[in-house]
């Protein structure tokens, strides 16, 4: 078992599914998700004496789970209780939804992992896809440059959402406007230290078209796209990307799949052929390490690789806290061994302005 706690965490949640009772099922879910968040693997929590450490959150019916996974590879108990659940069907779709999603304890083995020839942690220079509170997010834009800083990066770039999409407080152009005077107040007060760049995550329509105008895109420095609708539908939507990805003003294709673990697969697509195209207009393709995300994860990032794609790792952090989610997609990008010079969050400042404006 390669990602004990992925395995552990995942079963948890099978098992939260399959309650009938609402509470129980919310201290199932609760345990997974303390499980998938823990620094280290479960196995080095068991003492000389065969004992389980405590772990906060984890209550007996949990770590019978865990003690069963340990020692047989898998949960008769969970097998049971999805055998008898009315929710069978719907529990079985949710695991294949689990599929390629790294724990925590996983991301921190493969960033240590020195057979694996991705990038390694220090070579990250700055983080491209993030909210701040002027769309989704929490923090300020000074916050935000304070903490990314603090992380040791070069520069970051603030991505709220376009006007486009409501739904998670996307900006009016004349508010990316005041953004953007915050943003060179806090450059300002940087002293050439760091370097925050006005950035959007522009909405991907049905039919492929940005929720930015050509010269509304042209007002940030950096454009990143992404789909936020559609994205529980069986069909092809291969076009919808191609149509992006040839729209000059998008340098990032931010979370191609838009799925989320154990509840949607996200877009369908011929990715070759998606990716093929993102090579041929030096567009990147991210790798948004979001934990409910990890999308692109390690297997297709690899055919990424293969196709000539440059790549974005970010962490689509909505608060200073999950800046760490980072390290989320440094760690599928080093299981896809994708060099460092074929990542734009590694290159200098200088060769990533460059690169943002020539197209
Ligand atoms: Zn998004």
């Amino acid at each position: 078992m390669d990602d004990v706690n992925a395995s552990v965490g995942g079963y948890l949640r099978d098992l939260a599914f399959a309650q009938a009772s609402r509470q129980k099922s919310f201290g199932y879910k609760r345990a997974a998700a303390a499980i998938y968040g823990l620094d280290v693997p479960v196995t080095d929590l068991i003492a000389a004496d065969g004992t389980l450490q405590k772990i906060p959150g984890i209550g007996p019916g949990s770590t019978r789970i865990i003690r069963e996974v340990l020692t047989l590879g898998e949960s008769p108990t969970v097998e049971q209780a999805i055998e008898i659940s009315e929710r069978r069907a719907d529990i079985r779709r949710r695991r294949e939804l689990r599929r390629h999603f790294l724990s925590r304890a996983e991301v921190l083995r493969v960033l240590r992992d020195p057979a694996l020839t991705g990038p390694a942690l220090p070579e990250y220079r700055g983080d491209l896809q993030m909210h701040s509170e002027w769309s989704d997010g929490s923090p300020t834009v000074g916050e935000i440059a304070a903490a990314c800083e603090a992380r040791g990066y070069e520069y970051a770039a603030v991505t709220d959402h376009s006007h486009g999409l409501p739904i998670a407080g996307g900006m009016s152009m004349a508010a990316a406007a005041e953004q953007r005077r915050a943003i060179e107040r806090v450059n300002a007060s940087c002293g050439g230290r760091f370097r925050l760049l006005h950035g959007v995550e522009a909405n991907i329509a049905a039919d492929g078209h940005l929720d930015l105008t050509a010269e509304e895109a042209a007002q940030f420095e950096i454009v990143l796209a992404a789909p936020h609708s559609v994205l529980r539908k069986t069909y092809d939507q291969t076009d919808r990307l191609l149509t992006a990805i040839r729209n000059p003003a998008v340098r990032i294709l931010a979370h191609p799949r838009g799925r989320i673990t154990g509840s949607r697969a996200g877009v369908v697509a011929d990715w070759d052929a998606v990716f093929a195209a993102c090579a041929e207009t030096g567009t990147a393709i991210e790798i948004d390490g979001d934990p409910a995300r990890q999308d692109l994860d390690y297997t297709l990032a690899s055919r990424a690789l293969a196709a000539g794609c440059l790549f974005a790792l970010d962490s689509d952090a909505h608060t200073t806290g999950q800046l760490t989610y980072a390290e989320t997609a440094v760690a599928h990008a080093r299981l896809a061994a994708i060099p460092a010079a074929r990542i734009v969050n590694c290159w200098p400042l200088d060769r990533l302005l460059s690169w943002l404006i020539l197209r």
